[in-house]
């Protein structure tokens, strides 16, 4: 066990050597009790931020309906359902008939098919919004929107920026799937591919675009108006959970697990979800056991931005989209206030999870979109995770606790890739038996 100095003070232990091993693992966050004064201001401005998200969304709900048929039924709102997961209880480690099991199914969201439409249609509102063309919330012409994508951001982005009538620029990493690629083009984005990862794909997109006079730049790493878009899910859950009779309360936690790549979404949830409940809600970020960004920059006194190949990770992992180096710095730092901790899983695991999912749930997810299934089990295996179990009140009292897998992304994947997966995971299984 490595011991982590965070602050000058001695806290949480994490086995560093399973870490750089890219072992599974969980982490508690020590600094949700002591938020410094710095990470309350963040966190503050996150709060307004996400209630300013809403209030767009709220102003450009007509305009969408327009724009999407598919937005139509709803008025215009951007909603996923949340799914009873009773079938899957048992997969995830829980008993079933006794515990409450619930699925945010985001990746079930229209326009976009991911997560990726709450940020990345929010940030586009913005910039229309701001630029305020002859038409409200249409592009002045010739306006060009950037930005650099493992797939679902450039997607999302690119699908609602060229509705709007915005000139489109998606710079896509190495992971990106070729249909993803493909689908952008037939909206008219222009899409450039790199060889390199995520991190070198926005380093390009963020030169372009400030040579450019007419062109934004959407920043993933920095962007506040992704976060606080993402932010929005929180209200909408807690609607659903109201909904269903569901109190939560300091005698009855929430525990929510969230995929994570550069930060921004499951900061961006887990920062409303504080907003609306406090310390009665629990949220975990799931991250790659190759790319444990966000896991690594929050073991990390300060603001520096560890990168995974420093800690002698590859980077490689089947969750394209969860595959960046580093972590947006923002989102840790908005995370160290309000993530319970965070955990990995490895890509068999990954795949394991996406063939339950479809198999007892008939829920077509992609790889990232499974990564939050194994947050009961890194609970119940890790004695961190058993001592926070207990330091929460949840081990005295299973039944009182709610727990939410939150699905990011699978609507639109297409259905031999999906069908790849599930034979990847039965090949898996198989060897593992034998
Ligand atoms: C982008 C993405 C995430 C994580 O969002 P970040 O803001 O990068 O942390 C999770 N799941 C899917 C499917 C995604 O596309």
């Amino acid at each position: 066990m490595g011991w982590v100095i965070v602050s000058g003070a001695m806290t949480a232990p994490i086995d560093l050597a399973a870490l750089h091993a890219g072992q599974p693992l969980l982490w508690v966050n020590p600094g949700r009790q002591e938020r410094s004064a710095a990470v309350d201001r963040t966190v503050a401005e996150a709060i307004a931020g996400v209630a300013e998200a809403q209030a767009r969304f709220d102003r450009f709900a007509p305009r969408l309906a327009e724009l999407f048929d598919e937005l139509r039924p709803a008025g215009g709102t951007i909603r996923s359902p949340l799914l009873d997961g009773a079938a899957l209880a048992s997969t995830v480690g829980l008993r079933a008939g006794r515990d409450r099991l619930l699925v945010k199914a985001d990746h079930d969201l229209a326009v976009a098919g991911s997560i990726k439409a709450r940020g990345g249609i929010h940030a586009v509102l913005e910039i229309a919004e701001r630029m305020g063309g002859d038409v409200p919330g249409q592009a002045p012409r010739g306006r060009r929107i950037v930005v650099g994508s493992t797939g679902n951001l450039g997607l999302s982005v690119g699908i609602i920026a060229r509705a709007l009538g915005f000139d489109v620029t998606v710079h896509m990493s190495a992971e990106a799937r070729a249909w993803k690629k493909a689908r952008l083009r037939e909206h008219g984005a222009e899409v450039v591919e790199h060889d390199g990862d995520y991190e070198r794909a926005l380093v390009v997109a963020r030169e372009t675009a400030a040579a450019d006079p007419e062109a934004t730049f959407i920043d993933d790493e920095h962007s506040r108006p992704l976060l606080h878009g993402y932010g929005v899910a929180a209200a909408e859950l807690a609607e659903q959970l109201r909904d269903r009779g569901i109190v939560v309360d300091a005698e009855h936690p929430l525990v929510v697990f969230l995929p994570c790549g550069v930060g921004g979404a499951p900061a961006g949830i887990a920062v409303g979800l504080h907003a609306l409940f406090g310390d009665a809600v629990h949220p975990f970020f799931a991250e790659p056991v190759q790319a444990p960004s966000a896991l690594l920059a929050l073991l990390e006194a300060g603001d520096g931005r560890p990168s995974v190949y420093d800690a002698g990770l590859t980077l490689r992992t089947i969750a394209d989209g969860l595959a960046v180096p580093r972590a947006s710095r923002l989102a840790v730092t908005v995370a160290r206030g309000v993530a319970a901790g965070a955990f990995t899983v490895s890509d068999e695991e990954l795949l394991a999870d996406l063939a339950a999912a479809w198999q007892t749930a008939g829920m077509r997810i992609e790889p990232s979109a499974a990564a939050g299934f194994r947050g009961v089990r890194r609970l119940h295996e890790t004695a961190t995770g058993r001592r926070f179990l207990t330091d929460s009140g949840i081990a005295a009292h299973p039944e009182r606790t709610t727990y939410v897998v939150w699905t990011t992304g699978g609507r639109l994947v297409p259905e031999e890739e999906h069908r790849a997966w599930l034979s990847q995971a039965s090949h898996n299984q198989k060897d593992d038996l034998r």
